[in-house]
């Protein structure tokens, strides 16, 4: 997924649960490390410690202090004078362990400056946990004791780290990447809504390319390719396709159009699992759903829209009334719920579905045009 913080885009690079099971093993590793019956006096440098350390102490199981520190850099009184000041630390350290918690470690200064500062207290022992640690950029020969994972030299945030202090608030760790070029919409709504009409209208419009799932597999089905044969039982009975063979075709579709500047999705996603892969596949490329608009009219309204078209448009799963509600069955137990997802990210954007074909493209233009 996708994130905006100010005016950079930044995408998932190490995910919540990944952290955490990084946060488990260093609390786990520096613990067993310690003498029996130590309480150490863990440090954290703040601000971007303060999440780590919250889950690090946590997971650290044992009896432990916790402080916190700022290094504040101020001018003096002349100019050329930068001097830098430890704030926040108290407590008589002599003859404690102190255990220094950093969020990450790039070139390694502020690190040196906190380290020289506490080298010169009458300590018993003085150790280095960070989260993350940059190789290529670290400069400094002290050495750091537990690392949780080493990463490239990219710009992240999330997990306590900022960019112009957003983004601190983020459970993943994202890295910054490039402006997302395409419009991609996920055009949404029940069987029968109107989605293939309009999209065939909006696509021009907006110079878009339009991937109906439906149509990419009754193509194949119409060729007797081995997708359509896998796919036409499914099908023909109303049923969704299974996961990942959609999931699958929807990305070799995509990828045949590789400077397209957008998609309009049309019958896909249709799982929340759909809506994962794709929010995953589209950031790898740099690019996310812009927004899933979805065209809203009424069950039974469908069913005799539906049979309606059925009388000309040729699909087995338009002429009986039994597929057609299994269609819905299908629709209102996995496909509907994406509008939570969607909804979830701010990207949700609900059109009314019922008049003539012309309004309805007008309001979706008028979604589209925002997004
Ligand atoms: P549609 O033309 O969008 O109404 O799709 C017709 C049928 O194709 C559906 O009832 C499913 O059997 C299958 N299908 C289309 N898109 C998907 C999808 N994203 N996931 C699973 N099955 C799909």
């Amino acid at each position: 997924m996708i994130k905006k913080l100010n005016d950079l885009y930044f995408k998932e690079l190490i995910s919540s649960n990944e952290i955490s099971e990084i946060v488990k093993s260093l609390a786990h590793q520096v613990k067993s490390d310690l003498p029996k019956n130590e309480v150490p006096l863990f440090i954290g440098i703040l601000n971007g410690c303060f999440v780590f350390a919250a889950d690090f102490i946590r997971e650290f199981n044992g009896d432990c202090e916790i402080s916190f520190v700022k290094l504040a850099s101020y001018e003096g009184t002349k100019s050329s004078e930068n001097v830098k000041k430890l704030i926040g630390i108290n407590e008589d350290l002599s003859g404690r362990t102190i255990i220094i918690l950093e969020d990450i470690i790039d070139t390694g200064t502020t690190l040196q400056e906190i380290y020289e500062i506490f080298r010169h207290q009458n300590i018993k022992e003085l150790k280095i946990v960070t989260l993350f640690f940059k190789p290529d950029v670290y400069r400094k020969e002290l050495h750091i004791n537990y690392i949780g994972k080493n990463i490239a030299d990219k710009f992240i945030v999330g997990y306590g780290l900022d960019y112009n202090e957003l983004g601190r608030n983020l459970p993943a760790i994202y890295q910054l990447t490039t402006q997302p070029k395409m419009k991609n919409i996920v055009l949404f709504g029940p069987p029968g809504a109107g989605k293939g009409t309009q999209a065939t209208l909006l696509k021009e419009k907006y110079d878009l390319i339009h991937i109906s799932t439906g149509d990419v597999f009754r193509f194949n089905i119409k060729n007797e390719t081995e997708l359509g044969l896998l796919a036409k039982k499914f099908i023909d009975a109303g049923d969704l396709v299974p996961d990942e063979v959609t999931i699958n075709m929807l990305k070799a579709e995509v990828n045949k159009s590789p400077d397209a500047n957008g998609f309009i999705f049309d019958g896909f996603p249709r799982t929340e699992s759909q809506a994962k892969a794709l929010d995953v596949f589209l950031a790898e490329k740099n690019e996310r759903i812009n927004g899933m608009v979805a065209l809203e009219v009424t069950e039974d309204l469908l069913v005799e829209r539906i049979l309606e078209r059925g009388k000309t448009s040729g699909r087995s799963d338009d002429t009986d009334k039994e597929k057609i509600r299994n269609r819905f069955n299908e629709y209102n137990t996995k496909t509907a719920i994406l509008k939570d997802y969607y909804d979830a990210q701010g990207t949700y954007y609900g059109v009314n579905g019922v008049g003539s074909i012309e309004d309805i493209t007008d309001r979706l233009s008028e979604v589209f045009d925002k997004l």
